[in-house]
């Protein structure tokens, strides 16, 4: 399992994601390693995910309230409390240098994370149904973040209106369902937590029969190449050098 330089040490971690519940589904086991080593995370969440869910008996209008709800608790479960909503519309994402790209450069300069999480860009033919549009625009918005505007002090002046949010630069960008997966967070001792956390996703989840098998056997496989005994759990990453 190949090291980073933030296993340990890790002090702030801000998360970019596209729905609420796509943190504690990817990496819920791995956010509860690190707020419960000390480490400060910060959510961004983009859309309220207002095409979700299953039960056609819930008013749509109800949905974005529903899952912020879920969001801020599922967050508390892994130790969480630092939430913003862009309040987006889900499909809207694609033009990735408008109100997004702005946005996500202030929360990076706002929370100045060493490592920021979001979702590979790429397609990944292994897991198709995981590409939902808004996760490949997700992580394109916050890549182009990070780099260059969010670390440059002389990016456009509209990027600096807030006063005090200096040009940060993150470290490291881990992101989530890569096909290019190089580093392993073991979460066997988190596991049940992540489960826990899931679940509060009550509308997205609570139609499911059997959740922490389906989560154990969605990461169970990671066990192989981060060269784990079988039988352990682990969450998976392409980490990115942004030095
Ligand atoms: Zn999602």
């Amino acid at each position: 399992m190949s090291e980073t330089r933030f296993d340990n040490a890790l002090e702030r971690v801000l998360v970019v994601i596209a729905h609420p519940d796509d943190a504690e589904f990817w990496l819920g086991g791995t956010i509860a390693r690190w707020t419960a080593s000390g480490a400060e995370v910060s959510y961004l969440v983009l859309t309220d995910g207002e095409a979700g869910g299953f039960d056609p008996g819930v008013p749509r209008a109800d949905i974005p309230r529903i899952r912020r709800a879920e969001q801020e608790a599922a967050a508390a479960v892994l130790g969480v409390s630092d939430i913003r909503f862009l309040g987006l519309r889900e499909g809207s994402l694609l033009q990735p240098r408008g109100e997004p790209h702005a946005e996500v450069v202030r929360a990076i300069r706002r929370t100045r994370p060493q490592v920021v999480v979001t979702w590979s860009p790429e397609w990944n033919w292994q897991r198709f149904r995981s590409c939902h549009p808004d996760h490949l625009a997700t992580g394109a918005v916050t890549l182009r973040a990070v780099y260059p505007d969010a670390g440059n002090r002389f990016a456009p002046t509209f990027l600096l209106e807030d006063a005090g949010l200096e040009a940060w630069t993150a470290e490291e960008i881990w992101l989530i369902n890569s096909p290019h997966s190089n580093h392993y967070v073991d979460v066997t001792g988190t596991f049940e937590a992540k489960v826990r956390a899931v679940a509060v996703h009550r509308s997205q989840t609570a139609h499911y029969a059997d959740l922490a098998g389906r989560l154990r056997g969605r990461i169970a496989p990671n066990a192989v190449p981060a060269g784990l005994p079988e039988g352990r759990l682990a969450e998976a990453f392409q980490v990115v050098s942004n030095r």
